[in-house]
C-alpha cells in the first residue's frame, strides 16, 4: 500500500473543505471496501478524509413519513435498531445478512451505497424503499442514483449526508449468499406501499441493482414465477447467469410468501 495522509473531519463542511484543499483525496467511512482496494493497488489516494467521527452523519431517526439514516451508521446498528425493526423489518434483516460480524461492525450504509457493488445488499433495499440520497449539494432519488457497475450519480467530492427511506406497509428481503464472502449471488427486496404500489429490487444478478417490473406485476396477480430477462446478467466463477436468474425467482417467491404470512 502506498503512503497517504489521514485527515479526521469533525463536520461535513470540514470534510468538504479538506477535500477541496487536496488533490487525489477520498472519503473514508468504514474502510471495508476502500482499504482492501488500496491494499490491492486498485486505487491509490494521497489523502483519506475520515467521515466516521462526524456526529451529524451517524444514527437513525423516525421522521414519521420516512426513516432518516446517517451514512456512517454501521450495518450492525441498522440490524439492531428498534426503529428499523419496527418500521422496515426487511431492512433490519438485510443489514443482519451482510458479510460477517467484523464487516457489520465496521461497514456503513453510506459507504455501501456510494460503492454500489453489483452484489451488495443495501442497493436493493434503497431502490425498493424509494430512498433519497441527500448530499452536500442536492437530493438524488434511488431511481437516478445507481447508474451501473460500481457507479453512482455522485460527482467528484460529493458527500452523502443522509439517507431517507420511505416506510412501507410491509417489506421483506431474501438472499442467497456467495459462501466465501457473504455477498449476494442473488438478493430480492420487496416493499409494499399503500394503493397497491409494489417495488421489487434485485441485486447480484445484473451489472447493478435494478427494479424487477415483471415481479412487481406478478406480486399483484399472485403469480410467483415472474420472467427475468436482461442483457447485463452476471456469470462468473461463483455462478452462471442461469443459476442467478433461477435463484432470483426462488428468492422472490420466498420474500413474497414472507410478506403474505406476516
Ligand atoms: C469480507 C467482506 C464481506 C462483505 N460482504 C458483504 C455482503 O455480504 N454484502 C454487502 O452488501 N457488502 C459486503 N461487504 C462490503 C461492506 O458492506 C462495506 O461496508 C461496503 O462495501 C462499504 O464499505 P464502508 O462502509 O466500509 O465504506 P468505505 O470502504 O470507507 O468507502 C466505500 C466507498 O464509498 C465512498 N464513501 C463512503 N462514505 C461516503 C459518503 N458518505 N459520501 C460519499 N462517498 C462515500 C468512499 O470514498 C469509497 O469510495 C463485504 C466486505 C468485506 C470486506
Amino acid at each position: 500500500m502506498n503512503t497517504f495522509q489521514y485527515h479526521s473531519a469533525n463536520r461535513a463542511t470540514n470534510a468538504k473543505e479538506i477535500f477541496s484543499q487536496h488533490e487525489n483525496a477520498k472519503f473514508l467511512s468504514g474502510g471495508m471496501t476502500l482499504l482492501p482496494s488500496m491494499k490491492h493497488g486498485l486505487i491509490q489516494p494521497d489523502h483519506l478524509i475520515d467521515l466516521s467521527r462526524i456526529p451529524d452523519l451517524q444514527g437513525i431517526k423516525d421522521n414519521h413519513e420516512f426513516l432518516s439514516i446517517g451514512p456512517t451508521t454501521k450495518h450492525k446498528d441498522v440490524a439492531a435498531s428498534d426503529i428499523v425493526q419496527r418500521s422496515i423489518p426487511g431492512l433490519a434483516y438485510l443489514a443482519s445478512q451482510i458479510g460477517d460480524p467484523q464487516v457489520r461492525a465496521r461497514g456503513t450504509i453510506g459507504g455501501s451505497l456510494a460503492n454500489n457493488d453489483p452484489a451488495a445488499d443495501y442497493p436493493a433495499g434503497a431502490l425498493a424503499l424509494k430512498a433519497k440520497m441527500i448530499t452536500d449539494r442536492r437530493e438524488i432519488a434511488a431511481d437516478d442514483f445507481f447508474t451501473g457497475f460500481y457507479s453512482t450519480a455522485l460527482e467528484e467530492g460529493e458527500v452523502i449526508t443522509e439517507i431517507q427511506l420511505a416506510k412501507p406497509l410491509k417489506s421483506a428481503y431474501a438472499k442467497c449468499k456467495q459462501s466465501a464472502s457473504g455477498y449476494a449471488l442473488a438478493g430480492v427486496f420487496i416493499a409494499v406501499f399503500p394503493n397497491q404500489e409494489i417495488r421489487v429490487a434485485v441485486t447480484g444478478v445484473g451489472a447493478g441493482v435494478f427494479r424487477w417490473t415483471e415481479a412487481e406485476q406478478a406480486f399483484l396477480s399472485g403469480q410467483f414465477k415472474p420472467d427475468l430477462q436482461r442483457d447485463d446478467l452476471i456469470s462468473d466463477l461463483h455462478a452462471p447467469s442461469e443459476y442467478r436468474v433461477n435463484m432470483a425467482q426462488v428468492l422472490f417467491k420466498k420474500a413474497a410468501q414472507h410478506i403474505q404470512n406476516n
